[in-house]
């Protein structure tokens, strides 16, 4: 083994930063196992921001999960300057566990169940444990890990405005989400779920003042390397500007879309199908379109053209369908919008 030069050995990390692994336990199984929470820390000696990473909480969102565990990986090499970095890296063992989105027995989606409650559903008991958990830190950031459809590209994704007494949180998200270098992707105040998306993570963060956002890597189910890679190089930029973490190398570096590099993007599922049948894509993750132009076709089981969407809007796509099934109503592709 080489000798250590004496650069290496002052910065060896359990001299300046604490890694602590360890559970906490959610509920007990039928046959009296333990179902538990992974709990990931590390801490500086020197004091400063506190900064969460969650990861899985749609159990077949793999991805996160492994951006936090390779985030900690460099923090062996590369320990933080200071503050605090802490990470629950599977926050649905029970979906994770059947490859699916929800909870098991409950079909609860554990993202629409913050705060949570002490009394509540299956869903609502664990992700008490987790709100309760993150907010007594006071973070200056919670970032949440998720994946998207199959085919679709990164992005980090802004909940709606939260209000007139949240403005200095929101503008606080808004300026971690563009630290990403990612696609900053808005969802909107007029979307008609926005009751629901106050019950995600992040949403229900914002409303209790604590600044959150997600980031979209890529698709579900299977680890996705270069996304993993994307996202703790994320992940990291934002380490570094808040000064807990050294600039490390991009490799490969990220390009984004330049025409909407800059601007305001609305999430939108418009135009979603209006016929049945099975749909040919006519563009793809990443492709910029423009206003009229043809994005998919739906043809019946005869091979007899119901229906074109067309671009409502130029849009960047940011993902298309996992299935090419098409029913009215049912979302084609996703696109980022410029504010007009
Ligand atoms: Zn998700």
């Amino acid at each position: 083994m080489a000798q250590k030069s004496a650069a290496e050995r002052k910065v060896e990390p359990k001299s300046v930063q604490r890694l602590k692994y360890s559970f906490s336990r959610i509920l007990t199984g039928s046959d009296l196992s333990s179902r538990r929470l992974a709990l990931m820390e590390a801490k500086s000696i020197h004091p400063g921001p506190m900064v969460w990473l969650t990861g899985c909480v749609h159990g077949d969102e793999v991805g996160g999960m492994v951006v936090i565990q390779e985030i900690f990986r460099r923090l062996r090499k590369r320990p933080l300057l200071k503050g605090s970095l802490s990470a629950f890296p599977l926050m649905n063992p029970i979906g994770f566990e059947t490859a699916s989105r929800h909870i098991g027995v409950s079909k609860e989606d554990l993202n629409r169940s913050f705060p949570g409650n002490l009394a509540g559903s299956v869903a609502e008991r664990i992700a008490h444990k987790i709100f309760s958990s993150i907010v007594q830190t006071q973070p200056a950031l919670v970032l949440d890990l998720h994946n998207d459809w199959i085919k679709s590209i990164p992005y980090a994704l802004v909940d709606p405005n939260p209000g007139p007494k949240r403005q200095e949180v929101f503008q606080t998200v808004k300026r971690f989400a563009g630290q990403t270098g990612f696609l900053v992707i808005h969802e909107r105040e007029s979307d008609v779920k926005v009751e629901e998306l106050k019950r995600t993570l992040t949403g229900s963060l914002l409303e209790q003042g604590v600044p959150a956002l997600s980031l979209e890597l890529g698709e579900a189910y299977v680890v996705n390397e270069m996304n993993v890679t994307r996202g703790v190089n994320a992940a990291w930029k934002i380490l570094v500007e808040l000064g807990m973490a050294a600039p490390a190398e991009e490799t490969p570096p990220y390009q984004l879309p330049v025409e909407f590099g800059d601007k305001l993007l609305w999430y939108s599922h418009q135009p979603r199908s209006s016929s049945s049948g099975v749909i040919r894509f006519m563009a793809k993750p990443g492709d910029l379109v423009k206003q009229g132009q043809p994005i998919a076709r739906i043809y019946n089981v005869f091979g007899k053209l119901q229906e074109t969407l067309l671009a409502p809007r130029a849009a960047i796509v940011l993902g298309h369908a996992d299935t090419s099934l098409a029913l009215p109503g049912l979302p084609v592709m996703a696109f980022g919008i410029p504010e007009p």
